[in-house]
């Protein structure tokens, strides 16, 4: 039987400031993002802060009136990605295969033949080398159980330093007394639902029929509910050596002046496109769902996302399918703004190479044009209906010249969906 082990590093943030800075330590702190004062929002709050009620998610003057004494410091994410990764890889250590959740949460998956017991010796063993690598302050819950979301509850049990196991003899008696929403997948839209309908444990869950849950929650919701209610969970670990960092790449820009000539908007949009081809390209990713968006000059705006049938890896097979969406606006209205994002990515290991000669071909020229751009400088070569936007820009009236013009095209945040 699979066993698979959930780790969480308690109170993350808070928890690595402490650790780089001894003075800190058994004290109240909020670590929050940039910004002014009271306005900013807790990310993450110590131990000794969430005692007082403080929350992540919070505004730095809501956590200052729970928690008077609190300190606020400023988050270093760059940081905390570095030790994410120190962490990840000290978790490979122990196991064939790492699947990243969050920040500071990842699966191990442990060799099938392994005994339960021998699980929780390696357990201890992983928990002792995070101590011993990243800091004697750090301490993280551990769950082990034979699927992805028990694992994760069975870490949630006992915080912090906990080591939990659910095994599958344990379940029953961990269903009848677990509430729903303790379940990672219940949230606060399922939750209340789920309770209007009379179910609130784990084991409530698993009585309703699988009938009346796909009828209310669909297929595939449905399903996995009721299989999750009867303690079948799902055991399959995507390694993060073969997934992709990022969950989109996309650009935006907004024009100097509103255009309505559907040509033009086209080529701002292949502009677009090739930015995010160069990207694509720059990590080796291919994506499978492309959406557009425009806003146009009364603020009124065009949403639309499409999935393509195979993976895309160029700029201009990503132009393509924004330009089908295009095609959709009955009547194109002056445009502001146009941005177009990639989503549903995997890297190239994962795909097959080209079949067809023209694929070939075409593989090949971008090749060569992104080696080209990586040598002498972005859009040293690109297609030929850039360069009439070039000349455009060229001939604007307040003297704005070609060079204002790329750089103002902003990178979309590759971890919200929108611009
Ligand atoms: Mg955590």
């Amino acid at each position: 039987m699979k066993k698979i082990l959930h780790l969480d590093v308690n109170s993350y943030f808070a928890t690595l400031e402490q650790q780089a800075y001894p003075s800190l330590r058994g004290k109240p702190i909020g670590v929050a993002g940039k910004g002014k004062g009271e306005r900013t929002v807790v990310a993450g709050a110590s131990i000794e802060a969430k005692k007082f009620g403080v929350k992540s998610g919070m505004s730095s003057w809501e956590a200052k009136r729970l928690c008077p004494k609190i300190i606020i410091i400023e988050a270093d994410y760059d940081r905390y990605i570095f030790t994410s990764k120190r962490i990840f890889n000290i978790m490979e250590r122990f196991g064939p295969k790492v699947d990243i959740f969050s920040i500071d949460e990842a699966f191990l998956d442990l060799y099938d033949d392994m005994s339960w017991d021998e699980a929780i010796i390696i357990a201890k063993r992983l928990k002792q080398a995070i101590r011993r690598e990243i800091g004697e302050w750090v301490s993280c819950s551990v769950g082990i159980s034979y699927g992805k979301t028990l694992a994760k509850l069975a870490s949630e049990m006992q915080k912090p330093d906990g080591l939990t196991v659910i095994r599958p003899e344990d379940f029953a008696k961990i269903a009848a007394v677990t509430p729903i929403e303790e379940l990672c997948g219940i949230g606060f839209r399922l939750h209340p639902r789920l309770n209007r309908m009379g179910i609130n444990t784990i084991a409530e869950l698993g009585s309703m029929p699988c009938e009346m849950l796909t009828a209310t929650f669909g297929e595939y919701t449905g399903t996995w509910l009721h299989n999750i209610g009867n303690g079948r969970d799902s055991n399959i670990l995507h390694s993060w050596r073969s997934l992709p960092q990022e969950k989109s790449i996309g650009h935006s820009y907004t024009l100097p002046q509103d255009i309505a000539n559907p040509s033009d908007v086209k080529k701002v949009l292949l502009l677009l496109c090739e930015r995010v081809g160069a990207r694509m390209r720059q990590k080796n990713l291919a994506g499978k769902t492309v959406s557009l968006y425009l806003r146009f000059g009364d603020r009124t705006g065009f949403d639309e996302s499409r999935n393509q049938k195979r993976f895309l890896r160029s700029g201009y097979d990503v132009y393509l399918a924004a330009e089908n969406l295009l095609h959709e606006i009955s009547s194109l209205q002056p445009v502001r703004l146009v941005a177009v994002t990639v989503s549903d990515l995997t890297s190239w290991e994962n795909l097959s190479a080209p079949l067809f000669v023209e694929e070939q071909r075409q593989e090949a020229l971008n090749s060569q044009v992104h080696s080209l751009n990586r040598r002498y400088g972005e859009f040293t070569v690109f297609r030929g209906a850039l360069a009439a936007i070039k000349k455009r820009i060229h001939k604007l009236p307040d003297g704005r010249n070609k060079r204002l013009y790329l750089p103002q095209i902003t990178e979309i945040n590759p971890f919200t969906k929108r611009v």
